[in-house]
């Protein structure tokens, strides 16, 4: 039964044949400047230097058009290209899930569980374990991703810190941190929410990179009947402020917009511009991901519509004019099915973090696509596929940022002269399938 398989070429021809008349127009557009210069208020030596857009640059453009959105992406790749040549980078990782009870309840949300009779947190040898088993697959982050603050709400959840000896889920956080850093090859990364200045300090020693997603900055997400209004650590002002202070920490930091969940175009700009304000006083953005809502059933939105796919690729797009060449830009490649390898055209640097080896506990209904299907649609577009450590290549080059010594030492064994993770010539000999 061989050829019922789809392999990776077929199903990307097939992807491009759906999308042809986009890419027809994409491919053949005589001077891309000139043309987005033309259908929009936008200066065109401005475009032709790779100037980063300003918001008055941007106001013709803040809602999605087909006709514009060849032109728009087609710049948006040419910026890409200018600073990042022809590499997609993406971080082989393993998503660990420290915990999944939170004290917050955001609308789409089923990362977030109900305490019942399993153990509140994961355990050290299980979080180790998983480190050393995803190191063997030539992983090189290990993700934490987990509840916020679980033990302000729920018994069980304190109790189990108090009786292990931790004070916090964050002081839990930074002995698993900790473990995996000593007992494995992989670096750790946390996304625990939003923290306190002593906390973040306390965390960076054990951490390559911390993350937190701005989301949006609409504050009208936070009323009744919106899908931050039971979550107070999404409110924007909070999330603005560990922005602000993990840059003057200098900490690599992970951030982006989430699009789809009732913010209006505007806003969507609006929470771009902030990124990039906040970015441009410390220069500490370690990447955006622009990252696309998708409806997940047992949940308020679960009805919600989705963005469409053109949607994201325009507003990644605008995310490249907005945040200018050199920044990292990333879309999840497991959120829009077979289309992902056209996010390619829409001017992202990178996937991400994609795991041969856990699931993404956030989006569990998305699988990823295998690092083999990365690397062959990656290189359909004419890219190659690159592994980085969780903070990226020149961040670490330019070394800007503030790194524990504890960080600085094992990076010291771990990154070439560029920034890029040492790795064997056989690295993809892994990933058959
Ligand atoms: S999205 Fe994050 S903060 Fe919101 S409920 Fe889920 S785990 Fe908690």
């Amino acid at each position: 039964m061989l050829w019922l398989i789809e392999t990776d070429k077929i199903m990307i021809l097939k992807t491009v044949s759906k999308n042809k008349k986009f890419l027809d127009k994409f491919e053949n557009i005589s001077d891309p400047y000139e043309s987005l210069s033309k259908i929009s208020s936008i200066n065109y030596e401005k475009l032709v230097q790779h100037k980063p857009l300003s918001p008055s640059d941007i106001s013709s453009l803040i809602i999605p058009s087909p006709e514009k959105l060849p032109y728009v992406c087609k710049v948006a790749s040419m910026y890409r290209d200018s600073e990042k040549g022809k590499k997609i980078t993406f971080s082989p990782k393993v998503f660990i899930p420290l915990t999944q009870l939170c004290k917050d309840k955001c609308g789409y949300c089923t990362f977030r569980k109900e305490p019942d009779n399993q153990e509140p947190y994961l355990s050290i040898d299980s979080v180790v374990n998983l480190a050393k088993k995803a190191s063997e697959l030539g992983c090189l982050e290990a993700l934490f991703t987990l509840g916020e603050r679980p033990e302000s709400v729920y018994p069980q959840a304190k109790k189990w810190l108090k009786k292990k000896g931790f004070q916090s889920t964050l002081d839990y956080l930074f002995h698993a941190c900790s473990n995996v850093l000593d007992n494995s090859s992989l670096f750790p990364h946390s996304n625990p929410g939003n923290m306190t200045k002593q906390e973040m300090i306390k965390l960076k020693e054990v951490n390559l990179s911390l993350g937190l997603m701005l989301e949006s900055t609409s504050e009208r997400l936070t009323q009744l009947n919106n899908p931050h209004f039971l979550a107070p650590s999404k409110w924007p002002k909070v999330r603005k402020k560990m922005l602000n202070i993990s840059g003057s920490l200098r900490i690599p930091f992970t951030t982006g917009i989430l699009i789809g969940i009732g913010e209006t175009f505007s806003e969507r700009i609006d929470s771009l511009f902030t990124i990039k304000e906040i970015d441009s006083k410390f220069n500490h953005i370690n990447e955006i991901i622009i990252q696309n809502f998708v409806p997940k059933f047992n949940t308020p939105m679960k009805n919600y519509p989705k963005p469409t796919f053109e949607e994201l690729l325009w507003a990644t797009a605008l995310s490249r004019l907005i945040l200018g060449p050199k920044k990292n830009i990333q879309v999840p490649p497991n959120l829009t099915n077979k289309n992902f390898p056209l996010l390619i055209l829409s001017g992202i640097n990178d996937w991400g973090g994609v795991s041969p080896i856990t699931i993404d506990f956030v989006n569990p209904e998305s699988p990823w696509p295998t690092i083999k299907t990365l690397k062959e649609s990656t290189e359909f577009f004419g890219f190659e596929l690159t592994p980085r450590l969780a903070t990226h290549p020149d961040m670490l080059k330019e070394n800007k940022i503030n790194l524990s010594k504890r960080i600085q030492k094992k990076l010291k064994q771990s990154i070439n002269s560029d920034g890029f993770p040492k790795i064997n010539k056989g690295y993809y000999e892994n990933y058959h399938s």
